[in-house]
């Protein structure tokens, strides 16, 4: 690949890559949701910004099911000192969720503890069923029995950058996953 960013050590999937295995695993979620007759006859699709956005759009452009989309911001530290305490919402869904069918969609699950919250907050809304559907899965990190319904990738410890994935807000909009070669971070100015 071209112009790769200089924070690369190995891209790990390309968009073309990225966009065929959303479109297999989208069917696996149109075959699913076919079965259940959905509250409402559609789909409640919520992103958690701001690194769901590029898989976010791959997957609902993918979809031939009958959705609604909503978004939601949830933080899991404060003021960036540290990411061990308890997540919040910063920012809430419109919709009400009373009795619907809801698919959330992630960039990564690491620890597990921002989904585990975030479907546990759902469920207490009233939602009728959660499910989870994960661009990258990093289970090797994980910290609670989290286990995404549909995940595209499963990959090894490492920080990752691009395609929704940032470093310090920064270069979301990669067009690949990536490894960040974490050595540079130390001096790197933008
Ligand atoms: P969890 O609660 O599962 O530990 O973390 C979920 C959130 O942490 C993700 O939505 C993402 O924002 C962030 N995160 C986890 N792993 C990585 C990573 O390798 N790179 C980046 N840029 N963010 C990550």
């Amino acid at each position: 690949m071209k112009n790769l960013h200089p924070l690369v050590k190995k891209v790990l999937f390309t968009r073309e890559d990225i966009l065929k295995r959303t479109k297999e695993v989208t069917e696996e979620i149109e075959r699913y949701y076919n079965l259940e007759p959905l509250a409402d006859n559609s789909l409640l699709v919520v992103g958690l910004l701001k690194g769901c956005v590029p898989f976010y759009t791959d997957f609902c452009m993918n979809c031939n099911l009958t959705m609604e989309m909503d978004f939601m911001v949830v933080s899991s530290y404060n003021g960036g000192i540290s990411s061990d305490l308890d997540p919040t919402v910063s920012l809430d869904l419109k919709t009400d969720v009373r009795g619907r069918d809801i698919l959330i969609v992630e960039d990564i699950i690491d620890t597990g503890l921002t989904l585990d919250y975030v479907k546990n907050y759902l469920f207490r809304k009233g939602a009728k069923s959660v499910k989870i559907l994960t661009m990258l899965d990093k289970p090797s990190g994980r910290r609670t029995d989290l286990v995404p319904d549909w995940s595209c990738f499963t990959i090894e410890p490492a920080f990752i950058i691009g395609y929704g994935l940032d470093y310090q807000e920064k270069i979301r909009n990669l067009p690949y996953v990536a490894i960040c070669d974490t050595e540079k971070l130390k001096d790197w100015k933008w």
